[in-house]
This record gives C-alpha cells, sequence and structure tokens, in this order.
C-alpha cells in the first residue's frame, strides 16, 4: 500500500511539473527567450528540426516500405496458423498473452526510446542518421510526428518485430501440430508482443494528435488502455529525462519511483564517460 503511495506521488509531482507547460510549448523551451526567438526556439522552425527533417532519405522511405509490408505479410502468415492451431481447452491464452504482452511492449517501447534519447548521435555510422534522427527530432519539433504518414510512423517499429514474427513463422513450418499446441500459449504472447511493437509509433503520434481523432482512439487514451496525451507530455518537459514507456506508458510511474532510468544513466556515465542527452541538447541548442 505504501509503494502504491509512493508512486502515486512521484508520478503526482512529475504531472504537476507538466501541467505547467503550454500546449503549444511542449518542451517549455520559451521560458525566459525573447520575443524575437520564440518563433525558432521549437517546432518547424527550429534551425535543428529543419536540419534533421532534410535528413530523410528516399533510401530511408525504402526500408521503411520494404519493413511494413514484410511485417504484415508475416503477421497475416502468423494469425493464420494461430487459429489452425486454436483449441477450447487454449481459450484463455490469448488474454493472458495480451496483458503480457502489453506491459513488455511498455517496457521495450521504454528502453529503445531511453536509449536512443540519452545515447549516440546523428553522427553515428548508418544508425544515426537512420535510427536516431526521428528521436531528435520529435524532440524539437513535437508536431512533426502528425505529419508523418503510415510508413513514416510505422516503417521503424515493424522493423523491430521482423526477427521475433520470422522466427515464429518458421517455428510453424517446422514443429509439429502437438508441439504448437502445448507451446500456444508462448506464441499467442509472441505474436500479440510483436503486434504491440508495431502499433506503439502510432499509439505515440495519437497522444500528439489533438484533432480528428477517431472517439475510440479518444476513449482509449481517456481510459488509459493506451498513451494519454496529458500523461505523455510529462516526456516533453525539457530535459527528456522521464517517462519513455510510449505504448501504454503502466510502467512510467513504477519506473519513476524506482528511479530506472536516472539509475542506469549513472552506472553507464560511470562506465563509459558519457553524459546522457548530450547531443539531444546540442541540437535543442542549434540556432542555424
Ligand atoms: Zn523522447
Ligand atoms: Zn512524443
Amino acid at each position: 500500500m505504501q509503494y502504491i503511495e509512493d508512486v502515486m506521488a512521484t508520478s503526482d509531482r512529475v504531472v504537476a511539473k507538466a501541467k505547467k507547460m503550454t500546449e503549444e510549448d511542449l518542451n517549455c523551451n520559451q521560458k525566459g527567450v525573447t520575443k524575437q526567438n520564440k518563433v525558432s526556439r521549437w517546432g518547424p522552425n527550429h534551425a535543428g528540426a529543419k536540419e534533421l527533417a532534410g535528413l530523410y532519405t528516399k533510401g530511408k522511405r525504402t526500408q521503411e516500405v520494404t519493413c511494413v509490408y514484410t511485417c504484415l505479410f508475416l503477421a497475416i502468415f502468423n494469425i493464420f496458423q494461430l487459429v489452425y492451431h486454436f483449441s477450447i481447452e487454449n481459450w484463455a491464452a490469448p488474454f493472458a498473452a495480451a496483458l503480457f504482452g502489453i506491459v513488455v511492449a511498455d517496457f521495450l517501447s521504454g528502453f529503445v526510446h531511453w536509449s536512443a534519447d540519452s545515447w549516440g548521435s546523428i553522427e553515428l555510422p548508418i544508425l544515426g542518421q537512420n535510427f536516431i534522427r526521428p528521436f531528435r527530432e520529435h524532440h524539437i519539433d513535437p508536431t512533426a510526428i502528425t505529419r508523418h504518414d503510415y510508413i513514416e510512423t510505422n516503417g521503424d517499429n515493424c522493423m523491430m518485430a521482423i526477427p521475433l514474427l520470422a522466427w515464429q513463422a518458421f517455428t510453424f513450418c517446422v514443429y509439429t501440430d502437438e508441439r504448437i499446441r502445448e507451446l500456444y500459449s508462448w506464441e499467442c504472447f509472441l505474436f500479440l508482443l510483436c503486434i504491440f511493437i508495431t502499433l506503439t509509433n502510432q499509439i505515440h503520434k495519437w497522444s500528439h494528435t489533438y484533432f480528428g481523432l477517431p472517439p475510440w482512439v479518444e476513449v482509449l487514451q481517456k481510459w488509459h488502455v493506451i498513451l494519454p496525451k496529458q500523461h505523455h507530455r510529462i516526456h516533453h518537459v525539457s530535459p527528456h529525462e522521464t517517462y519513455f514507456c510510449i505504448t501504454t506508458g503502466w510502467l512510467n510511474g513504477p519506473l519513476e519511483f524506482l528511479k530506472f532510468w536516472s539509475r542506469a544513466e549513472w552506472l553507464l556515465e560511470k562506465l563509459t564517460g558519457h553524459k546522457p542527452r548530450s547531443d539531444d541538447l546540442k541540437w535543442a541548442k542549434k540556432t542555424n
């Protein structure tokens, strides 16, 4: 009971911090700046945001299109296998798998997001321009994601699910029917975990979308089944050091209470000598 109260208290403190932000200034970057440079401190007019948006290449687009269609093909193949091997004694498996799948996906979303926000730089070969760039852009222009189409929003998440879905498709091809039924709960978990991973950035995009959302999405946000808008704004308080989970955000309160991310950063800084978010800060400060 005390644990839950402590989690709530920590969470309330961070929420209070986020509530001080205006709707148009997600990063609180406008405080104390002159009227003249207000225009370019964040958003599409930010010099760094413009440069980062310009680094979205045709090659990157091709990778995203390939990943979305490969992921879709594997997911369709695997769902047919799961339906084919369903038996009534396994009726509870999809429900338990959905719950575990969404919690694990939430943690993984936080881990990948934290890693990309806090470490590495755009200069890193291959990884930097293709996979770290969108995270840098998102902090200085949080509205850019709302202008991205389905492919740009979901391509990289689909890429992360492909190895797991491919492994699952392979096992469906080589395992006997008895073996698949024995492993049915695990297979449901693996499949739904992949589905939640692929949905994560779409859910994240919805948390930044203030107009035209389907009513069922707004209901899911209101009930905190998926990442709510107000909840995600806490992450957008500069210097973006907490609330990294973006599938449901269910783990953000407990991880904040455990100081999970700050402890991991302390350890990594001791081991490597690198300061977290130094590249992120560099891009935020870009003025030309
Ligand atoms: Zn972030
Ligand atoms: Zn965001």
